[in-house]
């Protein structure tokens, strides 16, 4: 083991490290009153200050409260990025709940197992979106809906470009409570009852089974990161983030919402990505801090006009979820005298566990374990920690890592896995660390796709497939893309009584129905039989690569 560029090995974690010891909402209740009248979000040109935000997260715990919310009860959350999000999100939390980020692309039978997996007490959403939610919420017996426009918080003025749908849905819908007229008539928010240790956040991740996990998060977790985010890009008050990473995911809601709220600083949102009104914004308020996905990235170095547009302000670029191209990363390095600095983390371990520090990074890595995070690389059979320089699985040890899965022992004991009298968390991803400590994913031990950012977890798309009449088997697999990195692939036999009279496109087509937008398979390719182990499991990676090997020729 060569420990010469690298004395810092083994890593050493104390013992006790002290994490903050409030409840998440408390970073906007000290923003309100260090910053008051500041903006803490800017939504198309409306100012909403840090006063209004908090008092609208009391209102709404108020309400929540007088619903029946009680310490420990889910709240669900579904809607796109808006205002109405991050005030429901810390309104939930100040209510003593526990929110549930729901994505706004899930559709029918994926709301109804994430619904019936986490029985919300209330559920707050959108009226674009409430249409989908009705028929299972009267289903499930879920009857506190609070439900808000989009246009609620958009400006007569608004100064950067506004999607087009914002305007066309309805302010209101009959049988639900309006959130505006929720919060004019809220009552006194109920004490706080939670304290560090307790449950604040059930984000999902679909699972390699195709049955979707809620990942626990408490105050604690949540808050350890957010501080992990501030000390690591510099954060201080004269932050001005671009909020368009979606706010449900944990990238989103970490370096989109809560890091700058944590700094008393300004968060931009956009309800869409659009790289006019990313562009627009940037140049408007001075965005300084941008969090992103590589497509996101790839889009706005496309803009016609991007060599004419003013992006100077911005000194914190960086981004996660999905690899980085080194030549994108070094393409923006050039254009903006910028470093790119790339993150890594899961759903479990609510967002960044490594990064690369600003000032240091190494295109083509994930960076170094962030404050308070120990992480190794094991053997994938034996999990036993393996030297520098060889390939294995990651699993991290750190205060962001989930307590569990909810309703899951099972699913959670065979998360982890123990080294050093310490729980690690097995990340089902294939890495290896060089000689500065720095990290590199190089493959994975689970079947994902990672479309553009959005997991797509083979197995759930298959189940859905299985529920085509004319589907006798299915086999779905990840196949690169030009767009999205990669793309959903499925492989399908046909019954028999089948053949010939069902096409590929009608599949895609019946698909696209049935799944939200991400995952649906964008191929289809029929076949006489699928190749299987001894086992009868079908070989899954073997057809992956055979097809990717197909597509380099
Ligand atoms: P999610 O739970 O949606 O946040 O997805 C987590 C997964 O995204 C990880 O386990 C990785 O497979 C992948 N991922 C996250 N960041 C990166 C990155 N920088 N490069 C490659 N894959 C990543």
């Amino acid at each position: 083991m060569n420990q010469k560029h690298f004395p810092f090995w083994p890593k050493r974690v104390p013992k006790e490290l002290v994490y903050p010891q409030t409840p998440l909402f408390d970073f906007l209740e000290v923003s309100a009153r260090r910053y008051p009248d500041q903006p803490g979000i800017i939504y198309y040109g409306r100012e909403i200050t840090y006063t209004e935000f908090w008092d609208s997260c009391q209102r709404l715990a108020g309400v929540l409260a007088d619903m029946g919310v009680k310490k420990g009860d889910r709240v669900a959350v579904y809607m796109q990025n808006c205002p109405h999000f991050s005030i429901s999100y810390l309104g939930g939390m100040r209510a003593n709940g526990v929110v549930v980020p729901l994505n706004p692309m899930l559709v029918d039978n994926e709301l109804r197992i994430l619904l019936t997996d986490c029985e919300p007490k209330a559920v707050i959403t959108t009226t674009e979106l409430y249409p989908r939610l009705k028929g299972i919420c009267d289903e499930l017996g879920i009857n506190n809906i609070i439900v808000g426009a989009l246009s609620d918080y958009v400006p007569e003025d608004p100064d950067i470009p506004v999607p087009d749908f914002i305007s066309q849905v309805p302010s209101s819908i009959e049988g639900t409570i309006n959130w505006l007229d929720a919060l004019k008539d809220a009552p006194a928010p109920p004490p706080v009852e939670v304290g560090p240790e307790d449950l604040c956040l059930l984000p999902y991740t679909a699972g390699s089974t195709g049955v979707p996990k809620g990942c626990m998060h408490t105050h604690k977790s949540v808050t350890s990161n957010v501080m992990g985010s501030i000390y690591w890009a510099n954060g201080s008050p004269s932050m001005v983030a671009l909020a368009a990473l979606p706010f449900f995911h944990v990238t989103g809601m970490i370096h989109s919402f809560l890091a700058p709220i944590a700094n008393g600083g300004i968060s931009v949102y956009l309800t869409r990505w659009d790289r006019t009104a990313a562009l627009d914004a940037i140049e408007k308020y001075k965005i300084n801090m941008w969090a992103n996905i590589t497509t996101m990235l790839v889009d706005m170095l496309a803009a016609p006009d991007i060599n004419e547009r003013d992006i100077s302000s911005l000194s914190f670029v960086g981004g996660g979820g999905a690899p980085l191209p080194a030549a994108l990363g070094e393409k923006f390095n050039k254009m903006t005298g910028l470093q790119f600095a790339e993150g890594y983390g899961m759903t479990e371990t609510i967002s960044q566990t490594h990064w690369n520090p600003p000032d240091n990074p190494k295109l083509g890595s994930v960076g170094i374990p962030v404050f308070g995070v120990d992480s190794r690389i094991v053997d994938v059979i034996t999990l036993k920690e393996l030297p520098i320089g060889e390939q294995g699985e990651i699993v991290v040890n750190g205060p962001q890592v989930l307590k569990g899965y909810w309703n899951k022992p099972d699913a959670t004991a065979e998360a982890f896995t123990e080294i050093d009298g310490k729980q690690f968390l097995r990340t089902g991803d294939i890495g290896r660390m060089d000689e500065d400590g720095y990290f590199y994913i190089m493959d994975r031990v689970k079947r994902m796709i990672n479309a553009a950012g959005f997991k797509v977890w083979p197995a759930d798309v298959e189940s859905t497939l299985y529920r085509h009449p004319a589907v006798l088997e299915a086999c779905v697999i990840g196949i690169p893309d030009d767009e999205r990195v990669e793309t959903v692939k499925a492989i399908i036999v046909l019954n028999k009584d089948s053949v010939g009279k069902v096409t590929e496109k009608d599949i895609i087509a019946w698909s696209k129905e049935q799944m939200s937008a991400y995952k649906y398979p964008r191929f289809v390719e029929f076949v006489e039989s699928l190749p299987k182990s001894g086992a009868g499991k079908i070989l899954w990676r073997q057809l992956q690569e055979e097809e990717r090997e197909r597509l380099k020729k």
